[in-house]
C-alpha cells in the first residue's frame, strides 16, 4: 500500500534516547554517529551540535529502536509495548553497546539517556538577552544567569555572537516577560560594568527594520558645532553650553540659538573644512554597511546641521537625514538657523516620519543616541539604545552600550561577527574600521 497522508509525528509518549557525544572534533563524527544509529530503526527527533575550542558536543534525540513503525521494520512494535517506562527493548541494549563501541573506537565519550518524548516545550514569554563584555567575566556571567532564574526565566540556549571588538553572548530565555528581564538585568549591567540588551523574541526581530541614529557623539565622534567653533575662536564658550544642554540643564533650542549666534560672520567655506574634520565613530561604516545588506533602512537625525548630515547621507548611503540648517547670506554664516528646529520633540517626530515613509511599524525601529535630546526617540522606538550616553540618558533608555564601537549594535539585533565578516569578505570590503575611521570626505589613505 501507499503511505497515508503525512501526519506530523508526535513523540509525546514515545520512548526516546538522548545520545550525547563529546570529544576532539574532526571530520566524520556526525556522519559516523548517524551511520551507527542507522543500523537500528530510529527516527531523529532533535539534533544539536556545537564545537568549542576544537571539542565537539553532539546531542541526538532519537526514538528507541522499534518504538515507532518505520520503513523495513514490519510489525514495528517490539515486545513490551505500552510499558512506557522508557527502559527499552532488546534493540535498545544493542544500540547502546554499538554506539559505545563506535565512540570508543573514535576516542570519544558517549552518554545515552533513556526517557520519553521530545524536549519540553519552551515556556511562553521569550526574549533574547545580549551581553557585551570587555572582557566578559565569570562573575558577571554568574550574576546574569542568576538574575534570569530569579525572574522565573529559563535559559534555553546560550551562544557567542562575537569575540571582537567585544565578547558578545546571547542567552535565549523563556518563561518570563521581556520587561521584567529588562528591569532586573539593567541592575546587573550597572553593577558589573557590562552592557545588556533584552529584546522580545519573534518574527519582528527578523523583519525589515529602520535604524535611526543621532549624529554628534553617536555616528561621529565629534560635536559638529564645536568643530565650527574652533574656526570662530569660541570653542570654550560653545563647549560649555553644549555640555549643559546634553546634561538636560538647558533647553536645547535656546542653547542651539546661543551657540549658533557665536558663529556669526564665519566664512561659509568653513563648512568644507568641518566636513573634513568630522571623525566617524569606530564601527560606524561596518554598522551602516551591514544594516543596508540586511535590507534595513538607515537614517540620521541631528540637532547639528544639514551642511554636515547631507554629506554623511551621501558618504554612507543613508536613506534619511534631517538636521538644522545654518543660514548663509553673502558667503557668511548669519548666526541663525533656518527651518524647523530639530530638538528632542523634533527627533521623535522625525523617527515617526521616517518609519512611516519606510513602511516600518514603530515597534520595528531602533533608535541610537547619546544625549538628553535623544531620549524622546529612544523611548518611542521599538528598541532604544543609549550609546556611550550621559547617565540621565543611560538610565532612561531600554538598553545601553558603553563600549566605543558602533557596530556592537549589530549584536543587539542578533547579527554575529562571523556574519558581518563573511558578508564583507564576499563583497571584497577591506575597510574594517573598528579602530580609526577615515575622515568624512577625506581621501582614503
Ligand atoms: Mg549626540
Amino acid at each position: 500500500m501507499t503511505t497515508s497522508p503525512a501526519i506530523p509525528p508526535s513523540y509525546a509518549d514515545t520512548p526516546t534516547l538522548l545520545v550525547k557525544i563529546f570529544g576532539k572534533d574532526r571530520p566524520g563524527i556526525t556522519a559516523g554517529l548517524f551511520d551507527t544509529l542507522a543500523a537500528f530503526t530510529v527516527e531523529v527527533v532533535d539534533i544539536e551540535q556545537l564545537v568549542t575550542r576544537g571539542r565537539i558536543t553532539l546531542c541526538a534525540l532519537v526514538t528507541s529502536p522499534g518504538a515507532r513503525p518505520g520503513p523495513g521494520s514490519g510489525s514495528g512494535r517490539d515486545a513490551g509495548s505500552g510499558s512506557g517506562s522508557g527502559q527499552g527493548s532488546a534493540g535498545e541494549g544493542e544500540l547502546r553497546a554499538t554506539v559505545h563501541s563506535w565512540a570508543e573506537s573514535m576516542g570519544l565519550e558517549a552518554e545515552i539517556i533513556s526517557g520519553v518524548g521530545d524536549n519540553r516545550p519552551r515556556g511562553t514569554g521569550r526574549s533574547h538577552v545580549t551581553v557585551l563584555g570587555q572582557p566578559l567575566t565569570a562573575s558577571s556571567t554568574a550574576a546574569i544567569a542568576a538574575s534570569i532564574t530569579a525572574t522565573g526565566g529559563n535559559i534555553d540556549r546560550i551562544f557567542r555572537l562575537a569575540k571582537y571588538p567585544v565578547t558578545a553572548v546571547e542567552f535565549d530565555v523563556s518563561g518570563t516577560g521581556t520587561q521584567t528581564l529588562r528591569t532586573s538585568l539593567a541592575l546587573e549591567a550597572a553593577k558589573h560594568g557590562v552592557d545588556i540588551a533584552v529584546v522580545a523574541s519573534g518574527l519582528q526581530r527578523r523583519a525589515q527594520r529602520l535604524v535611526v541614529m543621532d549624529v554628534d557623539s553617536t555616528l561621529i565622534q565629534d560635536e559638529v558645532i564645536e568643530l565650527f567653533a574652533a574656526y570662530a575662536d569660541c570653542e570654550a564658550e560653545v563647549a560649555e553650553v553644549t555640555a549643559r544642554a546634553m546634561r538636560g540643564e538647558l533647553d536645547f533650542e535656546q542653547s542651539l540659538h546661543a551657540r549658533v549666534a557665536l558663529l556669526k560672520g564665519l566664512d561659509a567655506s568653513v563648512v568644507d573644512k568641518v566636513r573634513k574634520d568630522v571623525r566617524l565613530t569606530p564601527g560606524a561604516r561596518t554598522l551602516v554597511r551591514t544594516l543596508k545588506r540586511l535590507g534595513y533602512q538607515v537614517g540620521v537625525v541631528s540637532g547639528g546641521f544639514t551642511q554636515i548630515t547631507d554629506a554623511l547621507k551621501v558618504e554612507l548611503g543613508l536613506d534619511f537625514a534631517a538636521a538644522n540648517t545654518l543660514e548663509v547670506v553673502d558667503g557668511k554664516l548669519t548666526g541663525r538657523v533656518t527651518g524647523d528646529i530639530v530638538d528632542r520633540e523634533g527627533k521623535t517626530r522625525l523617527l515617526r516620519r521616517f518609519a512611516s515613509e519606510a513602511g516600518v511599524p514603530l515597534l520595528q525601529t531602533v533608535a541610537i543616541g547619546d544625549g538628553a535630546n535623544d531620549l524622546g526617540m529612544l523611548n518611542a522606538a521599538g528598541l532604544g539604545v543609549a550609546f556611550n550616553a550621559k547617565p540621565v540618558v543611560r538610565e532612561a533608555a531600554h538598553t545601553a552600550v558603553n563600549v566605543p564601537f558602533l557596530d556592537t549594535v549589530l549584536y543587539l539585533l542578533g547579527v554575529t561577527r562571523e556574519e558581518v565578516e563573511t558578508a564583507d569578505g564576499s563583497a571584497g570590503d577591506d575597510d574594517h574600521d573598528a579602530d580609526g575611521e577615515r575622515l568624512l570626505g577625506a581621501p582614503a589613505s
